[in-house]
C-alpha cells in the first residue's frame, strides 16, 4: 500500500457561541478517521479554526464592551478546551483572524481579478442611519406585511408563516439602533460564478471521481440546472465598513471580504501556519505540494450538509481559478437529532461540550455512540439518551472491557504478570477465533476508510462477543480452583487478553485515550494497524490491572438536561414563587407588587414601560444553590440556600412540581437580591429566584451562561 499524504479539515466553528453535541458530531467523525489513517502509517495533518469575522462578532464585542480581537481569543480558548476535551486530535487550531489567512484570501482574489472573474455592481440595502452601517437581514424587524404581527424578522412571519423580503416590512426597524433603516446603495463585489468558465468547470467537478457524495453530487445537478440554462448566480464577496474582517485592497478600508469568503481560505492559513511551526530537525513539509495542483496529496473537507453549497461550488471553483488545487473529497454529514427531535434548549438537549464534561461523563462514551451510528452518507443521526446508556454499558463495558476485566488479575496473581502460550495451538480449542479476529483487520479497515463507522462497530462487537463466549466457555474463574489446570488457565487467560489487545486495536481511532490506558497496562507501545498480525508472546510481562470504564448512570444524562434546560422561548420571566400556591407563598404578592410599584409612582416612563433607573432598582444578583429540601407541609415548596459570593440567602421557591430538590443543588441561577424579607408560614424568604413558564406546563429556572460566578450583579 502506498504511503498517502493528506491534508484534513473539519468545518470553522464561529466564534461567537459555545460547541455543542451537534458540532461533535463532525469533529469527532473527523477526528475517527485521521487517527485510523494515521494508524495505516499514511502522512495526515488536521487542521482547523476559529471563524472569527463578520457583523454578529462586531456587534457582540460592542455589547461586551470588549474588542473583537478580545472576544475571539477568550472564544478560541473555550473551543480549544472543548476539543481537547473531546480528544479532537487537531494538529492544528488556529484562527481565521490571521497574517497567514489574510495574505492567502488578497492573492486568492487577485488572481480571480485578474482572471476577470470579480465584478462589481450597485446593491441597495437597508442602512441604520444612526450606527451608520448596512444592516444584514437578521437585524431588521418590522410588522408582517400579512398579518400584521410585530416584530419579526425580514424573512418570514413567526405567527403565520408568511415569507417576503425584508423591505415588504411594514414599519421595519434596525434591531442595532432601533432606527428606523433607509434604503441606500453602495457598490459591491461579486465572484462570477454564472461565468460559462466556471460552470463548465463545476459540471465536470461536481460529478467526477468521487468528489461528493452521490446524493451531494445530485443536489448540484439541481442547483446547477440544466446546460446552458446554469442558474447559478454570481456571489457577493463584499460587505461594507464598518466590519470586522479583512480589508479588500485597493478600497481604502472601506469594503471587506464578506466572512464566507475568508472562512474556508482558512483552512489554508491554518495549515501554513503548522507548516510554519513544524519542528526543526523532522522532515520538512511543502505546503505547496498540499496546497498547488500536480501533486499526488489529497485535500479532504469535513462538513455539516447545511454548508455543502460553500464547499462543493464557490469553493473550488474559486481555487480551481485562482491556480489552487481542488478539494479531492468533501465529506458531508447529517444534522444532529436528540431523542428524535432537534436540539432545544427549552427541553435541555441543546447541549453544550463544557455541560458533558461538567456533569462528569466520560468524552469516550459519545465518541462511541457516535461512530456507532455514523456512516458515510447525509442522514441525520440522532442521540437518544437512553439507548447511549444502554449501548455504553452494553458494548464498551458489558462486552470489550469485560474480557480484560475477567482474565487479566490470574495473569498478575498467579503467573507474575507474565503472558503464556495462546490456545489457539492447543488440542481441542477452536483454532479460528484468533485467526478470524486478525483476518477482520482487513474488512475493519476498508469500513474505517468509507466512514461507515457503524459498521466498522458492529463488526468489533461481533468478535468482542465471540471472544466473551469463549471465556464464559473455558471460565478461568472455575480453573483456578481446581487443582492440576494451571497450564490451562494460563492459556486461557494469555489467549483473551490477546483477543483483547485485537480488540483495542480496532476501537483505537474511537477511543484514543482508553487505547492509551491498555498500552501502559499491557506495557506496550503504541498499538498501529501492522501489530495486528503480531501477540503479545509468551514471557512479555503486563503490569496489574486497573479498571478501565465505569458504567454510565441514567442518572447522570437526566442531570445533563437538568443543567442545559434554558428559558422556553416566547415564555415570560417571572418570579419562582408566582407559581406557588398563593396561599403559602407571600413571595407572590411581594413579586406583583414590585413589578407594577415603580411604573405607578415614577411618571417618567410611558404606560407598561418602565426607565432604565426603575430597572436597576432591582438588584438582581447570580446565586449558586448550595442546598435544596422539602418543606413539610408544602407540596409546591422547595426551601433554597443560595450563596451569593459569601453572603447566604434562604428563599421559599413554588418549583418542586418542576424540580427534585436535590437536582437543583450545585447549579447556578438568577436571584432578586433587594427584596424585603418576609415572613412565611415555614420561615423568612431573603429574596427570590427568577424562572420561566409560560401557558403549557413547566417551570424553567433560569442559568447563566459558564463563565458567571456567585455574586455578579445581573444588568
Ligand atoms: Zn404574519
Amino acid at each position: 500500500m502506498s504511503r498517502r499524504r493528506i491534508l484534513v479539515t473539519s468545518a470553522l466553528p464561529y466564534a461567537n457561541g459555545s460547541i455543542h453535541l451537534g458540532h461533535l458530531v463532525e469533529y469527532i467523525q473527523t477526528d475517527i478517521w485521521v487517527r485510523f489513517q494515521r494508524m495505516q502509517g499514511h502522512e495526515i495533518h488536521y487542521v482547523g479554526a476559529d471563524d472569527t469575522h463578520g457583523t454578529p462578532i462586531m456587534l457582540r464585542a460592542e455589547s461586551e464592551g470588549i474588542t473583537p480581537e478580545a472576544l475571539i481569543e477568550r472564544v478560541w480558548h473555550e473551543h480549544k478546551r472543548d476539543f481537547d476535551a473531546f480528544g479532537i486530535g487537531f494538529d492544528n487550531y488556529y484562527t481565521t483572524n490571521s497574517p497567514e489567512n489574510r495574505a492567502y484570501c488578497e492573492e486568492i482574489y487577485g488572481s480571480l481579478q485578474a482572471a476577470g472573474l470579480i465584478a462589481r455592481r450597485p446593491v441597495e440595502q437597508f442602512f441604520d442611519p444612526v450606527r451608520e452601517m448596512f444592516l444584514p437581514d437578521r437585524y431588521i424587524k418590522g410588522e408582517c406585511p400579512k398579518c400584521g404581527t410585530k416584530d419579526q424578522y425580514g424573512d418570514s412571519c413567526e405567527a403565520c408563516g408568511a415569507t417576503y423580503s425584508p423591505t415588504d416590512l411594514v414599519n421595519p426597524y434596525s434591531t442595532v439602533s432601533g432606527a428606523t433603516p433607509v434604503r441606500r446603495e453602495s457598490e459591491h463585489f461579486f465572484f462570477r460564478l454564472s461565468d460559462p468558465r466556471c460552470e463548465g468547470f463545476l459540471r465536470t467537478y461536481t460529478q467526477q471521481a468521487g468528489h461528493l457524495q452521490p446524493e451531494a453530487a445530485n443536489k448540484m445537478l439541481e442547483w446547477l440546472g440544466e446546460p446552458g440554462a446554469s442558474k447559478l448566480a454570481d456571489w457577493d464577496i463584499s460587505r461594507d465598513a464598518p466590519y470586522f474582517g479583512f480589508p479588500i485592497p485597493g478600497t481604502l478600508g472601506s469594503k471587506f471580504f464578506y466572512v464566507w469568503l475568508d472562512a474556508p481560505v482558512g483552512y489554508f492559513g491554518s495549515f501554513a501556519n503548522h507548516v510554519a511551526n513544524w519542528p526543526a530537525g523532522a522532515a520538512a513539509i511543502d505546503r505547496d505540494h498540499f496546497l498547488k495542483p500536480g501533486h499526488d496529496t489529497e485535500l479532504i473537507h469535513f462538513i455539516g450538509k447545511d454548508i455543502l453549497y460553500f464547499h462543493a461550488l464557490f469553493w473550488p471553483a474559486m481555487l480551481e481559478h485562482a491556480g489552487y488545487r481542488t478539494p479531492t473529497h468533501v465529506f458531508a454529514h447529517g444534522f444532529l437529532t436528540v431523542n428524535g427531535e432537534k436540539m432545544s434548549k427549552s427541553r435541555g438537549t441543546f447541549i453544550t461540550a463544557a455541560s458533558y464534561i461538567a456533569q462528569g461523563l466520560n468524552p469516550e462514551w459519545l465518541r462511541y455512540y457516535y461512530a456507532a451510528k455514523l456512516n458515510a452518507t447525509m442522514e441525520d443521526i440522532d442521540l437518544n439518551l437512553a439507548d447511549f446508556c444502554a449501548r455504553v454499558n452494553s458494548d464498551l463495558v458489558g462486552k470489550y472491557v469485560n474480557i480484560a476485566s475477567r482474565c487479566a488479575g490470574f495473569i498478575g496473581k498467579r503467573f507474575d504478570g507474565r503472558i503464556g502460550t495462546m490456545a489457539h495451538a492447543a488440542p481441542g480449542t477452536p483454532p479460528s477465533l484468533l485467526d478470524d479476529m486478525r483476518a477482520a483487520r482487513t474488512t475493519i479497515a476498508s469500513l474505517y476508510d468509507a466512514r461507515e463507522f457503524g459498521k466498522a462497530m458492529r463488526e468489533v462487537m461481533a468478535l468482542a462477543d465471540r471472544a466473551n463466549q469463549y471465556v464464559d466457555q473455558e471460565k478461568p474463574w472455575e480453573l483456578a480452583k481446581q487443582p492440576g489446570q494451571e497450564a490451562r488457565l494460563h492459556e486461557v487467560c494469555s489467549t483473551a487478553l490477546n483477543l483483547f489487545r485485537l480488540l483495542t486495536l480496532y476501537l483505537k481511532p474511537v477511543l484514543p485515550k482508553l487505547a492509551h490506558e491498555v498500552e501502559a497496562f499491557l506495557g506496550i507501545p503504541p498499538l498501529v494497524w501492522g501489530d495486528a498480525t503480531s501477540i503479545l508472546a509468551p514471557g512479555h510481562v503486563i503490569h496489574p490491572y486497573r479498571h478501565l470504564m465505569q458504567r454510565v448512570d441514567v442518572k447522570q444524562t437526566e442531570a445533563l438536561v437538568a443543567a442545559n434546560r434554558e428559558t422556553m422561548p416566547g415564555a415570560t420571566v417571572k418570579p419562582a414563587a408566582a407559581a406557588a400556591d398563593a396561599a403559602t407563598s407571600a413571595a407572590t404578592a411581594t413579586a406583583t407588587a414590585t413589578a407594577k410599584a415603580p411604573a405607578a409612582q415614577v411618571g417618567a416612563a410611558a404606560p407598561g414601560t418602565l426607565t432604565i433607573d426603575e430597572f436597576a432598582r432591582v438588584d438582581l444578583r447570580i446565586a449558586r444553590i448550595v442546598n435544596a429540601e422539602k418543606v413539610d407541609g408544602a407540596d409546591k415548596l422547595v426551601k433554597i440556600t443560595l450563596d451569593l459570593g459569601g453572603e447566604q440567602r434562604t428563599v421559599f421557591a413554588g418549583i418542586k412540581s418542576a424540580y427534585a430538590p436535590e437536582s437543583l443543588v450545585g447549579r447556578l441561577t438568577v436571584m432578586v437580591a433587594n427584596l424585603a424579607p418576609r415572613k412565611m408560614k415555614f420561615g423568612v424568604s431573603e429574596g427570590m429566584i427568577l424562572a420561566a413558564s409560560g401557558e403549557g406546563p413547566g417551570i424553567f429556572l433560569l442559568s447563566p451562561d459558564d463563565g458567571a460566578l456567585p455574586g455578579m450583579k445581573v444588568k
